[in-house]
């Protein structure tokens, strides 16, 4: 099936077309990127035109056959990918509140590509949705619940996609049926998150009511005592609640920490002797390091540690840092393979280590297409 994969932002449009039916290899037709929506794009509408043409010249006269669309958050309502209509729509657009940045942009999307190809089946698949299995105890937080019940201020998680995707590859990779796999997850990207799978489910995460929370991230703080917030806002009067959103969310991380907020250059100065990038590369190392060993406890003990994403499978000097704190979970990993660079799926621990170690390379869009097929020709 020809697909077209979506993840519209604010101010940019992400796409990829994948052919189901073709050999892994060939799946991959086109991707592309268009940015500038709102100021020299006018509009969502005006950047699928434009993908449109686009699209025209590399698909040489096929069709596409349905659409797959990337949506941040699906509440508590959307706990598995849904067939796209105009309420469904409508109800994603009513969770904007829950991801004020994301879902209006996903709707816009959303929209724009039912004007532009009405005939087509189209999917939302939920960045949320993977972590819908977690028990209460782990998605509550210790608030007074009118709270929750109004507001809806509760553990959600984010890369759900990711997540669940390389935990099907890591368990085919062992050949342990997935509902039988325990496994931790660490994809380490710009943003990261860990999430603790039992059975193939997930049933916990480190990111919270909204992508902030758990691992320190590019230019994201990750966990921080929330009287740290409330100090400042009281002692700071130039800083208002907005201000210290942009602060916690774009100014902190790896940036604030070293001046940088890509991993490669954190890691590079760290070697070249820069004790502020040493300094954060340890905080961010024992960090992951401490939600591991967090969630193998929550699994009951993991078969395998699997690291993806741009940092969790290109990093071997972060993949080192974080494994030389795991020794006392039983980790035992081969130094070379750590370094090695492959865009296969791959086991890096020793034949007697206690947990298998996995580096897998996550693929959201080929997990997104898949899901869409299966929607779609129902
Ligand atoms: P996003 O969350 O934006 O999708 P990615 O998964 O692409 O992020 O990850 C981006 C991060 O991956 C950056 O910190 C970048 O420095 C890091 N990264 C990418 N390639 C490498 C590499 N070869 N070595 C170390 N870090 C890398």
């Amino acid at each position: 099936m020809l697909i077209l994969v979506v993840n519209a932002g604010s101010s940019s449009l992400k796409y990829q077309v994948r052919d189901t039916a073709a050999p892994e290899a060939e799946q991959v037709l086109t991707v592309g990127l268009i940015e500038n929506i709102g100021t020299d794009i006018p509009d969502h509408d005006a950047a699928l035109e434009i993908m449109a043409a686009k699209l025209e010249e590399v698909l040489d006269g096929r069709e596409l056959e349905a659409v797959g669309h990337r949506v941040v958050h699906g509440g508590e309502e959307f706990t598995q990918p849904v067939l796209l209509n105009d309420a469904v729509t409508a109800h994603i657009e009513e969770l904007s509140s829950l991801a004020p940045l994301h879902n209006p942009a996903n709707v816009k999307g959303i929209r724009a590509a039912f004007h532009k190809w009405p005939h087509l089946p189209q999917v939302a698949v939920f960045d949320t949705a993977f972590h819908a299995t977690m028990p209460e105890h782990a998605w509550r937080y210790a608030i007074p619940e009118e709270l929750y019940k109004q507001y809806g201020i509760r553990r959600y998680g984010f890369h759900g996609t990711s997540h669940e995707y390389v935990t099907h590859v890591g368990a085919e990779l062992l050949g342990i049926p997935v509902d039988e796999f325990n496994a931790v997850v660490a994809h380490l990207g710009n943003g990261a998150s860990a999430t603790a799978v039992k059975g193939g489910k997930s049933i916990d995460t480190s990111m919270g009511y909204t992508p902030l929370a758990g691992l320190i991230m590019g230019t994201r703080s990750g966990d921080i005592d929330p009287s740290v917030l409330t100090t400042i806002l009281q002692r700071d009067e130039s800083i208002d609640a907005a201000r210290l959103d942009t602060i916690l969310n774009k100014e902190s991380g790896l940036l604030a920490l070293a001046g940088s907020n890509d991993m490669r250059k954190v890691v590079e100065a760290a070697q070249a002797g820069d004790e502020r990038a040493q300094l954060a590369l340890d905080m961010t190392a024992y960090r992951v390091a401490s939600y591991i060993g967090a969630y193998n406890v929550a699994v009951g003990g993991a078969q395998a540690i699997i690291f993806t994403a741009g940092i969790g499978e290109n990093s071997g000097d972060f993949r080192k840092l974080v494994l030389d704190r795991l020794g006392a979970l039983g980790v035992k990993y081969n130094a070379e393979e750590n370094m090695v660079r492959s865009p296969e799926p791959r086991v890096i621990s020793t034949e007697d280590s206690a947990v298998k170690v996995l580096v897998i390379p996550t693929n959201e869009e080929k997990a997104i297409a898949e899901a869409t097929e299966a929607l779609a020709t129902k």
